[in-house]
């Protein structure tokens, strides 16, 4: 076993791996970039190297200044996380050449994966059935269009280097083929300097299942069994569950077969995922596989007992495997969630923001949250938007299910736009529960889990209200305390006010709602005036924004989050965020313009389809924002005519930024 390793990496996969090495005795050394000198891997860590800038490709992935690292800390072995130079063959290889251990698979088994299509030619190779389609060298527009209209539409373009979902296009039909091609090809070139793509079928509503495999330098490969990934945006997973519902052992045995199979035609040493997708009927088909530790390995190891890096540094120090593929079993069902800084409602786009408020449900036998962020934190463009993975375990799924809902809605975040509202509602959705998923899942069931916008409920008002009156109550308190003049009625806080009766309105924003809530002051309570009617309310408000309500008798407990002037209240599974406003200074606020079209977030533009004058209809794509190696299309909201363009093809924005206006052409 190695003495110290260096772990290339950040976020919540940097701190899970230096938990491991605590336990284990192993000294960590973290690297770090301006960008996280107060990050919590670098407080994880038994010391901490700054590497350079925010930008990864100077810090994170600048293979000289790690390596450097690694030597002046006289770290033994570098351990890649996920991300970043972990499937990077070329990283592997100086580490070697430097006589420090990569944590990782040899070069060469990297290389034969790294290419999705070189790939696929070497498990057709082995006998792992892969999905009808095109992986060749043949890359001109016209040959791939022919092939496309071969296989049949709808068709998959993906990046041969690619990953996360970056390079990958679905497409229809042929007329939209060329459009897509290049957008692929452009994405692609620009996040994996590799422009190369392979065409599949498209399997419509297809689970994706994985396996994980494990392989040690004496010749023993097994199987952890598998887990289901099919929920999924942007095709990138947001659910994880192993084992796989409704899977019969028979699937499962041949799947695992499959995956060992592959792991051993390549000669594979260490942790890999072999992903396939499944179709309607069980039939399943390679499609890739990951040669690296997974984000979602911890559903494994809660169902398997076993800590997948303590594998990995045993097998990485040249150990035997710990257990034997008939030592393995099952025990129970575990659930992952990822809680990203993300907008559900438009099209999950990520989100950027100060965690001002973090409030996670505690950790048992049952609960584990991997993360890497903590109250005060920022999530910037920067790095991958993923706040923190909730993991579940039970003795069956409906429980383990039970507990992932529960945890779901204790996740209290403010600050930023997260997807965890969404995520409640995908593991409350009856066919979730039933075990009915697949890969078109959230557009299936858009209607149920993206509702209409409810007016808060009385409860949400009361809350607020009482919020507020408690702390325009504490604040005057303080103001008379400090005024040395407490007995003052310019700081009686009972509701006397100079011209004024014995009540006080409150207004809140909803959106744009103006919702009024009228209390009246009473000698032990306040008397509301709440859509519902009147009720008596009366509580406690904790400094860490607890509110113990009482309302009409009922004693409620909930959480009234302050951001400035936005409050976030969670009553129950309730979850509202109101804007207290004062009608006073209402109008300053700079509404934003009908008819403008802002930036979602910072970015460059990567191509302008239309210029001032043109007509266009609600739907047609505007512009193409690139961020965070995306592409974003902005598409006209209504139709109209284009009034101005503000920038062209290459400039770079700032989110906010008003990218061009549409006019209705009067
Ligand atoms: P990446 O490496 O970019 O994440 P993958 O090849 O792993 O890309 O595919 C990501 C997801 O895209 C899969 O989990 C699945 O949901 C979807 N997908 C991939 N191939 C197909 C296909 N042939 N048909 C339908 N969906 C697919």
């Amino acid at each position: 076993m190695f003495d110290k390793i260096l772990i290339a990496n950040r976020g919540e996969i940097a701190c899970r791996v230096a938990r491991t090495c605590r336990e284990l005795g192993v000294k960590t050394v973290a690297v770090y970039s301006e960008a996280d000198v107060d990050a919590m891997h670098v407080r994880a860590c038994d010391e901490a190297w700054l590497i350079g800038p925010a930008a990864a490709r100077e810090s994170y992935l600048n293979m000289e200044r790690i390596l450097d690292v690694a030597h002046r800390s006289g770290a033994q072995a570098i351990h890649p996380g996920y991300g970043f130079l972990s499937e990077n063959a070329e990283f592997a290889r100086v580490c070697e050449k430097a006589g420090i251990v990569f944590i990782g698979p040899p070069t060469s088994a990297i290389e034969a994966m790294g290419s999705k299509s070189a790939a696929k030619a070497i498990m057709e190779k082995a006998g792992v059935p892969l999905v009808p389609g095109y992986h060749g060298d043949d890359q001109s527009p016209e040959h791939l269009a022919v092939v496309a209209d071969e296989i049949g539409y709808p068709v998959l373009i993906k990046a041969s280097a690619g990953g996360g979902g970056k390079g990958m296009r679905r497409v229809d039909s042929h007329t939209e083929f060329r459009d897509a091609l290049d957008a692929a090809k452009r994405e692609a070139a620009s996040a994996f300097g590799d422009d190369q793509v392979l065409i599949e079928k498209y399997l419509l509503q297809p689970r994706h299942v994985e396996v994980q495999v494990f392989a040690d330098t004496h010749g023993n490969t097994v199987h952890l069994f598998e887990r289901d990934c099919s929920i999924q945006r942007r095709h990138q997973k947001v659910i994880e569950e192993a084992p796989a519902p409704g899977l019969s052992q028979e699937t499962r045995d041949a799947m695992g077969t499959a995956a060992v199979a592959a792991a051993e035609a390549i000669g594979y040493v260490g942790a890999g995922t072999v992903e396939f997708i499944m179709d309607a009927r069980g039939e399943f088909f390679f499609m890739e596989m990951n040669t690296r530790l997974q984000v979602e390995h911890p559903v494994t190891e809660c169902i398997t007992g076993q800590d997948l890096v303590a594998w990995q540094l045993q097998v990485a120090g040249g150990g035997t495997l710990p257990l034997a593929q008939d030592q393995l079993r099952i025990t129970g069902h575990a659930f992952e969630a990822r809680i990203y800084a993300e907008d559900a409602e438009r099209d999950f786009l990520p989100a950027t923001g100060t965690i001002h408020h973090l409030r996670t449900p505690a950790e048992n036998r049952h609960v584990r949250i991997d993360t890497g962020v903590r109250q005060g934190d920022a999530i910037s463009v920067h790095y991958d938007p993923m706040i923190a993975k909730l993991v579940v375990w039970d003795a069956d799924r409906g429980t383990a299910l039970k507990r992932l809902r529960d945890a779901l809605h204790q996740f209290i975040i403010v600050g930023t736009t997260t997807n965890a509202a969404f995520l409640a509602r995908v593991a409350g959705h009856p066919a979730f529960v039933e075990g009915g998923v697949d890969t078109g899942f959230i557009d299936t069931y858009r209607d149920a889990l993206f509702p209409e916008a409810t007016a808060p409920s009385d409860r949400v008002l009361a809350a607020a209200a009482l919020y507020e009156l408690l702390t325009v109550d504490k604040d005057a308190e303080q103001r008379a305390t400090a005024s040395g003049d407490p007995w003052s009625p310019w700081h009686l806080t009972d509701g006397w006010r100079p011209n004024s009766d014995n009540f006080h309105t409150l207004h809140f924003l909803d959106d744009n709602t103006d919702l009024q809530v009228v209390a009246h002051y009473r000698d032990d309570c306040y008397l509301l005036e709440l859509p519902g009617g009147q009720q008596r309310v009366s509580g406690e408000l904790r400094p860490d924004g607890h509110l113990h309500l009482v309302l009409d008798g009922t004693h409620l407990d909930g959480w009234v989050l302050q951001d400035g002037s936005s409050l976030t209240i969670v009553m129950g599974e309730e979850i509202h965020r109101l804007v207290v406003h004062d009608p006073l200074t209402a109008g300053m606020e700079d509404e934003l313009r009908e008819g403008s079209l802002t930036a979602p977030m910072p970015g460059m533009i990567r191509a302008v389809h239309v210029k001032a004058g043109d007509a266009v209809k609600e739907g047609d794509a505007l512009l193409v924002l690139e961020a965070m190696k995306m592409e974003y299309t902005i598409r006209a909201f209504a139709d109209g005519v284009v009034d101005h363009v503000n920038y062209a093809a290459g400039d770079q924005v700032t989110e906010g930024a008003e990218l061009l206006a549409i006019g209705s052409g009067e």
